[in-house]
């Protein structure tokens, strides 16, 4: 069994693929590296194959050691900053966490002769659409630092790719959301700025109300819409990943989305539906860096990952609603 190694493992989306990919390879050994600066060691209780080393992505000799003690053979980078608000206000931290220490990655991995990366990506990359659904010839021109930091590290890849005879596939998710329905794994931010989560905190009473911020943008009730993705499709979308780069050298990128926008107020709509509860809202200012509409054309995944998104909204909210009440973390 060739060997994976997990950045950002212990985080939200990560945490969740190392569980699906046990579901499928139970005796897979997994090496998980997290600075722990977001990830929850919780999150990968129990899992004996799965040694979690907390150490920083940034660190070239750390990581070359661990890639060459483990036998990596192919990365599965999911280690990032992650909120859209925050890298307006402190891009440093993104370009910091998100490109430059990418790029120490992928010198080590080319110092160790890794030539395989699975990589999160974001739709974010493609700033206000010229047109919806979003397919992956859509222009990318971001308008947001988190997106610019994204798109930087796929044109890295895509120059590794060229000089070095690489294998990637960048994976752009749309809105992750959800939660394993074991209960085990969940969505924990701090802060939490996402907006399910903060919705179905608020119907727990733990915040007052919901902000929803701008309803005067152009869409049919002036509120965003999002392509929200369970969290365990994003996973598989991996595993399905891992075996198509090994299978097709070169590089190649996938939307990740289900092609079905929802809004700010229609999300709400249905975790009142899901939780029974009222949930108060309030309208405040747009948030700076926030596209209007981002809705994807997975196409390209379904046709060349054999991937589609098994989740509706309505399983997403239940499915979150279930962690938000009994989050182990
Ligand atoms: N949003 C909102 N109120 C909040 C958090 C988010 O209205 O408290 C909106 C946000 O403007 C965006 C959508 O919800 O249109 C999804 O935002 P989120 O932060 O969850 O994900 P992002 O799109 O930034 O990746």
């Amino acid at each position: 069994m060739s060997r994976i190694l997990v950045t950002g493992g212990a985080g939200y989306i990560g945490s969740h693929f190392v569980h699906r990919y046990l579901k499928k390879h139970p005796e897979a050994p997994i090496v998980v590296v997290d600075n722990l600066s977001e990830g929850h060691r919780e999150s990968l209780d129990g899992l004996k194959t799965v040694t979690l080393l907390q150490e920083d992505t940034g660190d070239r000799a750390t990581m070359c050691s661990i890639l060459q003690e483990h036998q990596i053979q192919t990365v599965i980078h999911f280690a990032a900053s992650c909120y859209v608000g925050e890298s307006q206000e402190q891009p440093a931290k993104y370009f910091e966490n998100n490109c430059a220490k990418t790029l120490v990655l992928l010198d080590a991995m080319d110092h160790c002769g890794v030539k395989e990366i699975v990589f999160s990506s974001t739709c974010a990359s493609y700033g206000n659409p010229d047109y919806v659904p979003i397919d992956e010839s859509h222009p990318q021109m971001p308008i947001n630092v988190y997106g610019t930091t994204k798109l930087m590290v796929e044109q890295a890849l895509r120059a590794y790719a060229l000089a070095k005879g690489w294998s990637y596939v960048a994976l752009r998710y749309f809105n992750a959301a959800g939660a394993d329905e074991s209960g085990l794994i969940g969505e924990h931010h701090d802060p939490e700025t996402h907006l399910i989560p903060l919705i179905l905190q608020a119907a727990l009473g733990k915040r007052n109300s919901i902000q929803i911020y701008g309803d005067d943008y152009d869409t049919p009730d002036g509120t965003c819409i999002r392509d929200y993705i369970h969290v365990n499709d994003l996973a598989d979308a991996h595993i399905a990943a891992i075996k198509y780069l090994r299978c097709n050298p070169g590089g190649e990128v996938f939307n990740l989305g289900t092609r079905t926008g929802s809004s700010v107020l229609e999300v709400i709509d249905m975790c009142r539906k899901i939780t029974g509860k009222e949930i108060p809202v309030q309208v405040s200012q747009r948030r700076p860096g926030d596209p209007a509409v981002l809705v994807s054309n997975a196409e390209k995944a379904h046709n060349l990952l054999g991937w589609q998104a098994q989740y509706d909204l309505e399983r997403i909210v239940a499915t979150a609603w279930h962690w938000e009440q009994a989050s182990r973390y």
